[in-house]
């Protein structure tokens, strides 16, 4: 029998496929954009030239200062753009970094935003907005910081650095598996995250192959959209939070920290969401767990916990910090299964159910 639910989708307009970028301009004058700002990271600033350029007069600036984890500093930074350039709208080209920045601003001013998402971390299809001050990362929801529009062109995730499209894809695949067994999933979204992980687990391993393998960076950015759609309409549970825990108390990378601890914390659960455990199978293969940490081996995405840098001194205080708020989670948190899997990502060992 089906479970009773409550679905709720998020509005906005997706535009997918190669050289859609070239629909920019037109998608600027549908949200009535006459002075936008272009936002990238450092390492991004020729794509935002580029962008820019292709917006031709309605282009008010480029700001490309976009760091990770949206400090609350470098938005204000942006802000005074906002202000003096008279801005209308937000074009972010990037990944969560950049995309969070627009979000931020969004949420600051109501402005408009496109997006065009360069990884597969999924940020432009929530209402989410992460932000740092003072150290400390607090997380907000609100309809002004969902995007209006993305367009997402396969061409632009060409140049993905090898390692990062494995780990961002990854990242992105522990929302769908999330969403299974979200305290309020619900069948829409179910049936999405299993056409996502599907996608994603098939693609990833061919990118890794061949980086510039076009049909396999469709499948990809297909399969990131729908993580994505995921995240933001659907609760996390205790991987995304280890993940916040690990990665805001000992500076872990955010893909990297997702790719190694998404098949321990699946192993967590699956003894509390059988029925997902089978759903699973049925596009990872027989153990759902293992298929997880093999795919990051095959993506060659670091091992453990131990390789990006966490002190074993450390699992003890990730156990404490992953209890101290309590959450939703499908199976109860408890200190030693729990500290059991912290030390099994730290170790680079398999999961264990
Ligand atoms: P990122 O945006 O930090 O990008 C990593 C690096 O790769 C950057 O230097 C970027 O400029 C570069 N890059 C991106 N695309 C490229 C491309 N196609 N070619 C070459 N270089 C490229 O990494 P990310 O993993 O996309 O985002 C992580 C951040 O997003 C985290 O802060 C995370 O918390 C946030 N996030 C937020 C949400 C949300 O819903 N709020 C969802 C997912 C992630």
């Amino acid at each position: 029998m089906i479970a009773p639910f409550t679905y709720v989708s998020n509005p906005g307009r997706v535009i997918f496929g190669s050289g859609t970028i070239d629909q920019l301009g037109d998608e600027a004058d549908r949200l009535g954009m006459k002075r936008a700002l272009v936002l990238a990271t450092p390492q991004q600033e020729g794509a935002a030239r580029d962008t820019a350029d292709r917006l031709f007069e309605r282009c008010a600036g480029i700001f490309a200062g976009a760091v990770m984890h949206t400090p609350v500093e470098v938005t204000e930074h942006a802000m005074g753009l906002v202000q003096a350039q008279a801005v209308d709208g937000i074009v972010s080209i990037g990944g969560g970094s950049t995309i969070g920045l627009g979000k931020a601003i969004a949420l600051r001013t109501d402005l408009p935003q496109i997006v065009i998402p360069t990884t597969y971390a999924g940020s432009e299809m929530t209402p989410i907005l992460g932000e740092t001050k003072d150290g400390a990362k607090t997380t907000q929801s609100s309809a002004r910081i969902l995007p209006e529009t993305v367009i997402y062109d396969v061409d632009l995730t060409l140049s993905l650095p090898t390692p990062l499209s494995g780990t961002s894809g990854v990242n992105a695949i522990a929302h769908a598996v999330e969403a299974l067994y979200a305290e309020n999933r619900n069948p829409v979204i179910s049936l999405i995250a299993l056409e996502a992980i599907a996608a994603l687990a098939e693609a990833l391993p061919r990118i890794a192959q061949d980086p510039a393998d076009r049909d396999a960076r469709a499948s990809a950015l297909y399969g990131a959209w729908l993580c994505g759609t995921c995240l933001g309409a659907v609760g996390m549970a205790l991987h995304h939070k280890l993940c916040h825990v690990l990665g805001g108390s000992f500076d872990l990378p955010h893909a990297e920290t997702h790719t190694v601890v998404l098949p321990h914390a699946l192993a967590y659960n699956a003894p509390a969401i059988p029925e997902v455990m089978t759903r699973l199978q049925a596009v990872l293969g027989p153990n759902p767990a293992d298929a997880l940490h093999k795919l990051g081996h095959e993506v060659g995405a670091p091992r453990s916990l131990r390789d990006l840098g966490m002190a074993e001194a450390c699992v003890d205080e990730a156990v404490t910090r992953a209890l101290a708020n309590p959450y939703w989670n499908p199976r109860q948190l408890e200190v030693a299964p729990l500290r059991a899997l912290i030390s099994r990502a730290w170790a680079g060992d398999g999961p264990r159910i």
